[in-house]
């Protein structure tokens, strides 16, 4: 007994590749040298840091989503 898969009405040709349309992910993301405006420490981030503007690293930006929340009051 011999199942070939696709030899019935059911054909995987069309099927589609996941995250087809995004075209930027091409390779590791690029990331800049920066010195964080809370704890002063140099860090990277995945984007261009923009002078005047306060850059934050990995865990200050996520201490202060954190304390700001979404709005749900303060805790
Ligand atoms: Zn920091």
């Amino acid at each position: 007994m011999e199942r070939q898969f696709g030899g019935g009405g059911r054909s995987f040709g069309g099927e589609r590749r996941f995250g087809g349309p995004r075209r930027f992910s091409s390779g590791p993301r690029e990331m800049h040298k920066a010195v964080c405006s809370e704890c002063k420490q140099e860090c990277e981030v995945p984007f261009k840091p923009t002078e005047g503007k306060p850059v934050f690293c990995l865990s200050c930006f996520k201490k202060k989503r954190d304390s700001e929340g979404g709005g749900f009051g303060n805790r």
